[in-house]
């Protein structure tokens, strides 16, 4: 059965492949962005998840497209690294601010569809480094380990209602974010992968789609690595 699905930083990335791979599951899938467009193929809303009126703007524009939102995919995100040494403190609430903050804006405008229609599926993005902690990530770490506590927390008041509410912790996956890092630092995170490879968009994609479908319907407050073995004993 198609659902109507948004996802947001679904434009590009990790995103974008979450995206169109609901829409080959068969879903309306909309995307937010933040100016650069839709992507082919999919609608398009423009929101910045720091920003509650845009967030409702963008919800409203789906809702008249495709109908509540009973798939929200908790994706966008932003990285700022370095020591906590050197960390200052718009650095660290401003990664908060999207990673976490965003997630609970997002949910929230979606939670009200979800309780009407007494079926919903959250699924948020969060990192491996949510639960192993990353040397210069004191941020990014702390917002992405947040996202597990919303989403159980989630569960504990949605739960009875036909709506999960899961996490899935990607490791290290080829995008503009990881393109980020040094040579070195890709050369040592792929020491760690038991896979012996890093992780393609499309990994994650697959996880998404299981999660969001009719038959993951008992699977609620989950953590889901997606990582090829580089978190495992968290
Ligand atoms: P990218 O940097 O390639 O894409 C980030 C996406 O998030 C873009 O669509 C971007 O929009 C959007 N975004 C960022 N900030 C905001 C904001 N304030 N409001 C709305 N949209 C925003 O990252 P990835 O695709 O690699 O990452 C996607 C998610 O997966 C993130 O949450 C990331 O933390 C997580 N992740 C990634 C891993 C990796 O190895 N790549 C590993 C583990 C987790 P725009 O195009 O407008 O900038």
């Amino acid at each position: 059965m198609g659902r109507s699905v948004l996802v947001t930083g679904g434009n590009r990335g990790i995103g974008l492949a979450i995206a169109r791979g609901l829409a080959a599951a068969g879903h309306d899938v909309a995307v937010t962005h933040r100016g650069s467009g839709a992507p082919e193929g999919l609608f398009g809303v423009q929101a910045d998840v720091t920003d509650s009126e845009q967030i409702d703007a963008a919800f409203k524009q789906v809702e008249e497209h495709q109908g509540a939102v009973e798939v929200l995919v908790s994706n966008a995100g932003i990285t700022d690294d370095t020591l906590l040494m050197r960390m200052g403190e718009e650095q660290f609430t401003r990664v908060l601010d999207a990673n976490l903050t965003g997630a609970y804006r997002v949910a929230k405008r979606a939670s009200r569809g979800m309780l009407r229609a007494k079926w919903g599926r959250f699924v948020f993005i969060s990192s491996v480094v949510g639960l192993s902690g990353g040397a210069g990530q004191v941020n990014y770490a702390a917002s992405k380990a947040g996202l597990v506590g919303l989403a159980r927390s989630l569960t504990r008041e949605l739960g009875s209602r036909n709506i999960t509410a899961n996490v899935v912790a990607p490791g290290f996956v080829v995008t503009d974010m990881t393109d980020a890092l040094t040579e070195d630092q890709r050369a040592a995170a792929l020491a760690q992968i038991p896979a012996g490879r890093y992780g393609e968009a499309d990994d994650v994609a697959a996880a998404v789609r299981f999660l969001a479908s009719d038959e993951a319907a008992y699977v609620n407050g989950a953590v889901l690595p997606v990582d090829g073995g580089l978190g495992m004993g968290h």
